[in-house]
């Protein structure tokens, strides 16, 4: 079975990102899965610490592991912004691949001062564990926002990504090039979109050089995700647009069957909904590879012509 680590190495070599797709309970699960077994691509299942709450640390351990098993899948599980110690240690018990770190709201001396701490302690209780730090700030909430917060004094800089990543023993860097968690209303109707720091993306690649994690992917336009995974993105989370689609499938599914009572019966569309978004964006992410196996042989070219 292949682990985190190597799936992270591959992407790297072949210039694509793995998708990671928050859930909270097994309905988003199964749709999330269902894409990536689909398009054959890995998927890390993404929980935070509310959804982690809602779902159970060691309940979603044990069904991501389970259909890993089932279906030999590259599926793994990361922690998503865990604020302290004895909760990232919950999810190292439990049997996470990963863990986001998430002291960015600290002074940064402290964030490196814990993280450093937690990464010891993490990899006593799962050698192989991957923890993620943060630093700089790329706002809260996978939700829609009325206002946009403004981030630009909180961007990363290549030399902080360096001395941080040198410092903590972290394993990958989440930094704030732009992006933000949730959404504005006008990136759900798609009339806005997110724009990156390129440059910033590939300055802070070539200080820190380890994988790179974009959140709050939500609402970013097609070509930035592109430029930023040629620059040196890894891994990239989508929330908010997930949230969305399962809210308005579930508002269809209901809407169609007023008298319906059997769950199985009602979720199915707010299930297709966020398979919808997550095919799109695997696909958008692994363009990359896509393009080289086109290069090697040229029948797949009419595929290649139909994205
Ligand atoms: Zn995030």
């Amino acid at each position: 079975m292949q682990t985190l680590r190597y799936v992270l190495e591959q992407a790297q070599r072949n210039g694509v990102a793995i998708g990671h797709f928050n859930i909270a309970d097994s309905v988003q699960l199964n749709a999330v899965f269902a894409a990536a077994r689909e398009l054959n691509l890995p998927v890390v299942i993404g929980v935070s610490e509310g959804e982690r709450e809602f779902i159970g640390v060691r309940q979603i351990a044990a069904l991501v592991r389970s259909l890993r098993e089932e279906f030999d899948f590259p599926v793994f599980l990361n922690a998503d912004h865990t604020h302290s110690l004895p909760k990232a240690v919950a999810a190292a018990n439990a049997g996470f691949d990963a863990i986001v770190f998430d002291l960015s709201a600290l002074p940064v001396e402290e964030n490196v001062r814990q993280t450093k701490e937690a990464v010891g302690a993490l990899k006593s209780i799962k050698p192989d564990i991957l923890v993620e730090g943060e630093i700089g700030d790329i706002g809260t909430g996978s939700e829609i926002h009325d206002v946009a917060p403004d981030l630009s004094k909180g961007l990363t800089t290549p030399a902080e990504a360096k001395d941080y990543v040198e410092s903590t023993g972290v394993d990958i860097l989440a930094p704030a090039v732009g992006n933000m968690h949730g959404m504005l209303k006008s990136m759900v109707g798609g009339q806005t979109k997110k724009h990156l720091d390129i440059p910033r993306i590939a300055e802070i690649k070539s200080a820190a050089r380890v994988p790179l994690t974009l959140h709050g992917g939500s609402g970013t336009d097609d070509e930035h995700f592109r430029r930023a995974i040629a620059a040196g993105i890894n891994i990239v989370h989508i929330n908010t647009e997930l949230r969305v689609a399962w809210r308005r499938g579930l508002e269809q599914g209901l809407a169609k069957q007023p008298q319906e009572v059997v769950p199985y019966k009602v979720l199915p569309p707010a299930a297709d909904a966020v398979k919808h978004v997550v095919r799109s964006r695997l696909r958008l992410f692994n363009e990359a590879r896509g393009q080289r196996a086109n290069a090697r042989s040229p029948q797949t070219l009419s595929q290649a012509s139909e994205r």
